[in-house]
């Protein structure tokens, strides 16, 4: 049902189930094109194939041809004006200009790369929108071309849109063990699951896509197993670094690949696109490790009370500082909400979240231990209406009652327009008589994007001809384009774009195409785009000042009111009290429906919208309101 609802929206005319058939037959194509290719790809991944599933990748970029010079000779002197050299294309079809939907296109005579494929989470503004996925219009108009999709890490901004992307087009996905696990759960709720190709791939492998090839070089963030490319291109080397930070005492996994991006600096490098989330913030992120010993102080201070934890269900690293304390001072630890039970699912059966024996419980299980032995580990950081630290709050939980002896720590920070919601949350906790830590009080949460001096050292070592921010609003951009200038870039060499820029990038020039398709798609329970600017405003109009609804059945001969008019009224004003405002509205549109009998005027636009204006102007005049009226006529 679902897919149905993309065709009519994005083919047009291909409402059948055979289009979206035939569509998929068609991107298989891509699969055996890279199957052609020596030990390519591999089986498709399955958690259960366990490390090594792609060991084929390992130089992979031997085939990959550079002249010798290009590689030796230092930086500067490689771009020397060389005609007919291919050019790179650059599409964004998302994530500049906004905090989410990341998707990005890279173009080289004929193939194409996708960089991962995010949503958004909607604005108070999309009142009753669930997500917010990019427009895929470019990315069917040129689906032939398209070789793969490339995954920086697991973390909806990034992975969110796929499914709704291979619904439509079929493309095979490459990423990292755990980033493909959670994908390949988001595929199984959307019934995708069979027919998607995934395939792995570890930090420090290259795979050759049509003529570009990829290489993975792992990164810290606040998920694991998160990573940057290097995209050598006939035209040149890209390198995008996804969502990064330089942790060097990280919870799981090694250090960032900083010698990886040093090798690919010095190899020479066309363009650099980073992210921008910190650009703002002076000095470096902290490492992931303060949070252990705010939490071990803070376990220490909650003595005999329970333990309730809320973080994101993605930041794997996190909830494992919070096991390993649990098991120093004896507690046992349950996860409630669904998304943290899935993920840590996915992490414990990849090997990314250690969980000593004995220690998880169920939530049903909580009754059977005293309260200072249990830690519970929550979604619901952001005060999203819906989450299990929400319920709780207020009261809707199912199994969890909170009040005095509860000891609640919120790991994480509010996003940026959430701060409300989180002050609402923490307040009923508060009422409750329970005791509520935040960020603001301890270190219980640190950044995972990388701050000024961290994005420094990737400029330094990248070495870029070209720069262009990404992952952030407008004020991140601009001052992460300033920091490139500070380093000594020219302003002419950096461009910063908006969703739906392209740019045409060689050894030469760097030049802006005209904009591509791109947008914001709305996702609505089933309904994929179905929710437009104007549904999104009458939403808006009835949420702020509610309805009003005519109904009246008119002579079929001469157009005298038969019965009504009825006036209905939703959410305007509590109708008992105010019948004498309804029977004016009655009286007004009565009068004008008559008169508009006597006079001849039979055509229902013109009518309707007397009433509109006229009710609008009595409303307004009594009570300062603007509902939406909805003169509804019938003949009978
Ligand atoms: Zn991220
Ligand atoms: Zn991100």
């Amino acid at each position: 049902m679902l897919i149905l609802i993309n065709f009519k929206k994005y083919g047009g005319k291909f409402v059948s189930t055979e289009f979206k058939y035939d569509n998929r037959r068609k991107s298989n194509s891509y699969n055996k094109y890279s199957k052609g290719k020596k030990n390519y790809g591999g089986p498709s991944y399955k958690p259960s194939q366990g490390k090594g599933a792609s060991e084929s990748f390992k130089g992979g970029n031997k085939n990959f041809k550079y002249s010798k010079n290009y590689r030796k000779k230092p930086y500067q002197k490689q771009f020397k004006p060389i005609k007919n050299k291919p050019s790179v294309k650059i599409a964004f079809l998302g994530g500049l200009n906004e905090i989410g939907k990341n998707i990005t296109m890279i173009e080289c005579e004929n193939d194409i790369i996708l960089v991962d494929c995010g949503m958004a989470f909607p604005d108070g503004d999309m009142l009753g929108v669930d997500l917010v996925i990019p427009d895929f219009t470019y990315i069917e108009q040129n689906q032939d071309k398209i070789r793969g999709i490339v995954l920086t890490h697991g973390h909806e901004d990034h992975i969110g849109g796929l499914p709704f992307l291979l619904g439509r087009v079929n493309i095979p996905i490459y990423g990292t063990a755990l980033t493909l696990g959670l994908v390949g759960n988001k595929l199984k709720e959307h019934s995708l699951y069979n027919e998607s190709s995934l395939n792995r791939v570890n930090a420090g492998e290259t795979i050759k896509l049509g003529c570009m090839s990829v290489e993975f070089i792992h990164v810290n963030h606040s998920i694991p197993d998160a990573v940057a490319f290097a995209i050598r291109t006939p035209a040149g080397t890209i390198v995008h670094t996804g969502d990064f930070k330089i942790d060097c005492t990280p919870i799981t996994g090694d250090m960032i690949d900083l010698s990886a991006f040093a090798r690919v600096g010095d190899e020479g490098v066309l363009a650099l696109l980073a992210e921008s989330t910190n650009a703002e913030r002076p000095g470096y992120t902290q490492t992931e490790r303060t949070v252990s010993d705010s939490f071990d102080n803070l376990f220490r201070r909650a003595e005999h009370d329970r333990i309730i934890i809320a973080t994101f269900a993605s930041n794997v690293n996190r909830v494992q500082q919070i096991i390993n304390c649990a098991e120093k001072y004896g507690r046992k630890v349950a996860f409630s909400g669904r998304s943290m039970v899935n993920y840590m699912a996915v992490a414990s059966e990849l090997d990314y979240l250690s969980v000593p024996e004995n220690i998880l419980i169920d939530l049903d299980m909580l009754d059977r231990y005293p309260r200072e032995q249990i830690v519970l580990v929550t979604t619901g950081s952001q005060g999203e209406p819906m989450s299990a630290l929400s319920r709780m709050a207020y009261s809707d939980h199912r199994k969890v009652m909170v009040g005095e002896g509860d000891f609640i720590i919120i790991s994480a920070n509010p996003i940026p327009g959430n701060e409300k919601t989180v002050g609402n949350v923490v307040d009923e906790l508060l009422k409750k008589g329970c005791k509520v830590v935040y960020e603001s009080m301890y270190e219980v949460h640190v950044s995972g994007h990388a701050c000024q001096e961290e994005l420094k050292i990737i400029h330094k070592l990248v070495k870029p001809k070209y720069f262009i921010p990404v992952h952030g609003e407008q004020k991140h951009l601009r001052k992460h384009a300033d920091l490139a200038m500070f380093l000594g870039m020219d302003r002419k060499d950096i461009y910063i774009g908006d969703v739906g820029s392209c740019i045409e990038i060689n050894e030469n020039y760097m030049k802006e195409l005209p904009a591509v398709p791109a947008g914001k798609v709305f996702v609505d329970g089933l309904g994929v785009g179905d929710v437009g600017s104007i549904v999104l405003r009458d939403r808006k109009h009835l949420g702020q000042d509610g309805l009003i609804i005519i109904v009246a059945s008119l002579d079929v001969y001469d157009g005298h009111v038969i019965s009504g008019p009825d006036i209905v009224s939703r959410g305007f004003v509590y109708v008992r009290e105010s019948e004498g405002l309804l029977d004016e509205v009655r009286q007004v549109a009565n009068n004008i429906l008559e008169d508009c009998a006597d006079n001849n005027i039979h055509e229902w636009g013109i009518i309707k919208n007397r009433i509109k204006d006229d009710v609008s102007k009595l409303i307004s005049q009594k009570t300062r309101r603007t509902p939406m009226i909805l003169p509804i006529l019938q003949e009978v």
